[in-house]
């Protein structure tokens, strides 16, 4: 047995697993629970941010009718035909076209109509003449047009920004800001979207001090709640995070029962004497998942009380975020209406020292990006939280894989 062999028996042994499962068994467990939850319909005003839970499509054409898309003055484009600085060419001023003040003639060769960008085209008009192409020193009716313009030049046609019976967006669609402006175009006042997973954070530890407080002697200040907090609206969830919760049965089990979509459970979630929650779930639920085989996180449970999907994440801050990123944020996404995959870019980049992993075990490996080139920062080390800071991101070497040698192109996930 080499020597990474034995660390990788000492490591089950050390947390006291009789056997991990692998990423792989446990993600296909967990897409099995997954779909979304049911569809809402919303307020416009209150769509940005959520998901489309079907496609919508236009009823109207945007715009619904010519418009100038310059000031000027509307003409038959006929009309300026030969038209330059030393060829003046005068027209008669019929009226004035301004937006939401059409004008109600028609025009004709010879005559314009004072318009303003957005404005309804007169009937008749088929150009806009820019107002720095036209002279109106002369009397107050007619102007001289300094340049010709050609059919359809600066109108903005029916349609032109959105056909009756395009599709929009399809189900799916996390609304942007700019999406909400369209759907208000076209005159949509309410949309279905999906219902926002509703997800309780039971953050445990008897030596832990609500955020906000200043650690002292033993205590440590809890980075997790915050952390996951962040993490699950980020995802799309609502948080529900009523305060720290004491490593007692009854307290755990008391917030593991709570009303929600999904529970994220903090510390505790291993095999020693302080860890309740995995019996608790064992007992009152499934616990279908206990133990992974991954660096970080490996004291990771997944599992079900009635119809809430519970996750035990371990106390150790990096672990907690990693196990996070694996396993709840996947699944509050999914519920959500959202795709399953990571909410970070990756890119592709040459490693500069080697990443080494045992066979059998999946490595979050935080990394630091330096011109281009991935400096790893550190695999283990899971209770330096400030690891995630300092890295630019991180890379995941595989179970089926020994890591990566230096100078190979790894893919590079980089933190949000
Ligand atoms: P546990 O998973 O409960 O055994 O905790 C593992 C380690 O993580 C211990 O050193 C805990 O003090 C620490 N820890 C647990 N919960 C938190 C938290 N919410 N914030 C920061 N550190 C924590
Ligand atoms: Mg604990």
């Amino acid at each position: 047995m080499d020597d990474r062999d034995s660390r990788a028996v000492d490591d089950v042994r050390m947390r006291g697993f009789a056997q991990r499962h692998t990423v792989d068994a446990a993600l296909a467990w967990l897409d099995a629970q997954l779909r979304p939850l049911r569809a809402e319909t919303v307020a416009l005003q209150k769509a940005a941010s959520r998901v489309l839970a079907s496609s919508v499509s236009s009823d109207v054409d945007v715009p619904g009718f010519d418009r100038a898309t310059m000031d000027g003055y509307a003409v038959v484009a006929g009309s300026t035909e030969g038209a330059a600085a030393y060829t003046r060419v005068p027209l008669v001023v019929i009226g004035d076209s301004l937006p939401g003040r059409p004008f109600h003639g028609s025009i004709a060769i010879g005559q314009a109509v004072r318009i303003m960008t957005g404005a309804a085209m007169p009937r008749g008009a088929d150009a806009v003449l820019p107002a720095e192409w036209a002279d109106s020193e002369t009397a107050d009716a007619r102007i001289c047009a300094l340049s010709s313009v050609s059919p359809g030049k600066h109108v903005g046609r029916v349609g032109e920004d959105i056909r009756r019976g395009t599709v929009l967006f399809e189900s799916g669609r996390v609304l942007r800001p700019q999406d909400v402006g369209v759907l208000s175009s076209v005159g949509v006042a309410e949309v279905p979207v999906w219902c926002r997973p509703r997800v309780r954070l039971v953050v445990t530890g008897n030596e832990l001090l609500p955020s906000g407080a200043q650690p002292h002697a033993d205590r440590i200040v809890d980075a997790n709640g915050p952390m996951l907090a962040a993490l699950v609206q980020r995802d799309g969830g609502l948080v529900d995070f009523p305060g720290l919760v004491c490593d007692d049965q009854d307290a755990i089990l008391g917030a593991l029962q709570t009303a929600a979509d999904v529970i994220v459970v903090s510390g505790g979630s291993s095999v020693g004497m302080e860890d309740l929650a995995p019996t608790l779930v064992a007992q009152h639920g499934d616990l279908a998942i206990h133990g992974i085989a991954m660096r970080p996180s490996s004291p990771t449970g997944l599992g079900r009380i009635g119809n809430r999907l519970v996750f035990l994440l371990p106390g150790n801050p990096v672990s907690c975020l990693c196990a996070y990123d694996f396993f709840a944020g996947r699944a509050i996404r999914a519920l959500g209406g959202r795709t399953k995959t990571w909410p970070y870019r990756s890119i592709r980049a040459r490693l500069a020292r080697k990443i080494s992993s045992p066979i059998g075990r999946l490595d979050y490996a935080r990394v630091q990006l330096a011109d281009g080139v991935v400096e790893p920062l550190a695999v283990g080390g899971a209770s330096i939280l400030s690891s995630t800071t300092r890295a630019d991101g991180f890379v995941i070497v595989p179970a089926d894989s020994e890591g990566f040698a230096r100078g190979a192109d790894v893919d590079v996930w980089l933190y949000a």
